[in-house]
């Protein structure tokens, strides 16, 4: 392939979801942009399904409807979910129903390696005039300059552009090239992932029981297999990963209180180390920050990817007016605005999230209690439930154009 050397309005490092969301989301506002990726091609089996799957919320499917992927995702494999039941090991319940809330589901189970192919292919069918995607090419070393941001490339090409964004996951070292530090601790856990097959059919309920020592989501995909995170004292998910089959799905029917019945079945166990983490800025001159590499929350209500397309959503339009009214989309300024307005979102998520890890993952009396309280509270007061269901499902004002409730872009009116 060509080593390159070329300018660009915007060069993203990193083709997860994020960046690769990112890019499509750019080129809708007519940038052109290069993404640059370290790993190779994503690549989808039909046969086997990806170990890594996220939860969407209703917010990420409209994005990805107005990018035009989300046909191509729900043809393939795709696991809607109808109602969450959460419960704690004292006993509180708690359930969230689609027909409640007038939605024809909750949430979206949606394999990473789907995510990431149907994206890449849209880019390269739709875009491909204005996007450059490059695989097993890494950024290796990236300057800025007042009036761009120079690349040196690992295939030996060059490249520069307007903006660079950091797409490049939790421990991104673009954003330790820029000098940007980030605050947060471990929690003391891996997330152990697999996919099951229980039983009893999961019915299209999104299950999640809370135990001392962190929860287990039961989170239903096709053909009624379930795809599993269970948060685990590092240790302990070490012991359960390392068990052979018959042992762990015994441990895995017991944690679950064989709500399926016993699980059956089980794929090869994965862990993920479990942080969170905040950059200390999402932006500097010329450069900006998405997804993980901008913020890491606990995957207990499965939002890391969802809040990670609304940064590229926000990016995309601030990058889009600036370029709209003729004004350099890198300059400090804009990218301000999209600092301000990510921050001010993704913060009160993370506070949410650390604040269940310490009121659920433990086994003090007193704050048995307190959550005992809180389930009922919120099962028993609509107004609490619809501000959970609300901060859940991404619905608000301060949603980025992409990800409204009432607006087609350019693609939908198109086709
Ligand atoms: C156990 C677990 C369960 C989860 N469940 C959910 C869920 O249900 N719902 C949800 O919303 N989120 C979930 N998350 C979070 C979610 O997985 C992350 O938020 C998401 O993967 C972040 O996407 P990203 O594109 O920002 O980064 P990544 O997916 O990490 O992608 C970064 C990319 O950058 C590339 N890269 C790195 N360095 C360079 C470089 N120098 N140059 C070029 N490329 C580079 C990497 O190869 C990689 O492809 C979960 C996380 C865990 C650990």
């Amino acid at each position: 392939m060509a080593v390159i050397d070329r300018t660009f309005d915007v060069a993203i490092g990193g083709a997860g979801p994020v960046g690769l969301m990112l890019a499509a989301a750019l080129a809708e506002q007519g940038a052109r942009v290069a993404v640059f990726e370290a790993g190779p091609p994503p690549q989808w089996s039909p046969e086997h399904p990806d170990i890594r799957i996220s939860s969407l919320t209703p917010a990420s499917r409209r994005m990805l409807e107005r990018v035009g992927v989300w046909p191509a995702i729900a043809e393939r494999r795709l696991g809607p979910f109808e109602a969450i039941h959460a419960w704690d090991a004292g006993g509180a319940r708690l359930r969230f129903h689609a027909a409640d809330l007038e939605q024809p589901a909750l949430g979206y189970l949606v394999e990473h390696s789907l995510l990431q192919t149907m994206l890449d292919q849209r880019l390269h069918a739709h875009w491909g005039g204005s996007v450059l995607c490059r695989y097993d090419c890494r950024i290796d070393e990236a300057r800025t300059e007042p009036s761009r941001c120079r690349l040196r490339l690992g295939d030996g090409g060059t490249a520069r552009a307007r903006l660079l964004v950091a797409a490049d996951g939790a421990g991104s070292a673009l954003r330790q090239q820029m000098g940007i530090g980030v605050s947060g601790r471990s929690y003391g856990q891996h997330g152990l992932v697999a996919t099951v097959r229980p039983s009893k059919s999961h019915g299209r309920i999104a299950r999640q029981r809370f135990m001392p020592g962190g929860p287990l989501a039961l989170l239903p995909v096709q053909d009624d297999l379930c795809s599993i995170v269970w948060s685990l004292p590092d240790e302990e998910a070490k012991r359960l990963q390392s068990l052979d089959d018959t042992a762990f799905l015994a441990a895995l029917t017991d944690a679950s209180e064989a709500v399926l019945g016993p699980i059956r079945e089980t794929g090869p166990r994965h862990l993920f180390p479990l942080r969170s983490q905040q950059a200390d800025s999402y932006v500097a001159p010329r450069f900006a920050l998405v997804g993980d590499a901008a913020h890491v929350i606990h995957p207990l209500a499965g939002q890391g990817v969802n809040l990670g397309l609304l940064d590229a959503a926000a990016l995309a339009q601030v990058v889009g007016e600036a370029l709209q009214e003729g004004v350099d989309p890198g300059a400090y300024p804009q990218l301000r605005r999209y600092a301000r307005w990510r921050r001010s979102d993704n913060l009160p998520v993370q506070w949410l999230m650390d604040g269940f890890h310490w009121l659920f993952s433990n086994s003090d009396p007193v704050r048995q209690l307190a959550r005992n309280l809180g389930f009922l509270a919120t099962e028993r007061l609509p107004p609490a439930k619809r501000l959970f269901t609300a901060l859940a499902l991404h619905s608000g004002a301060h949603l980025p154009r992409l990800a409204s409730e009432k607006i087609r872009t350019p693609t939908q009116a198109r086709e």
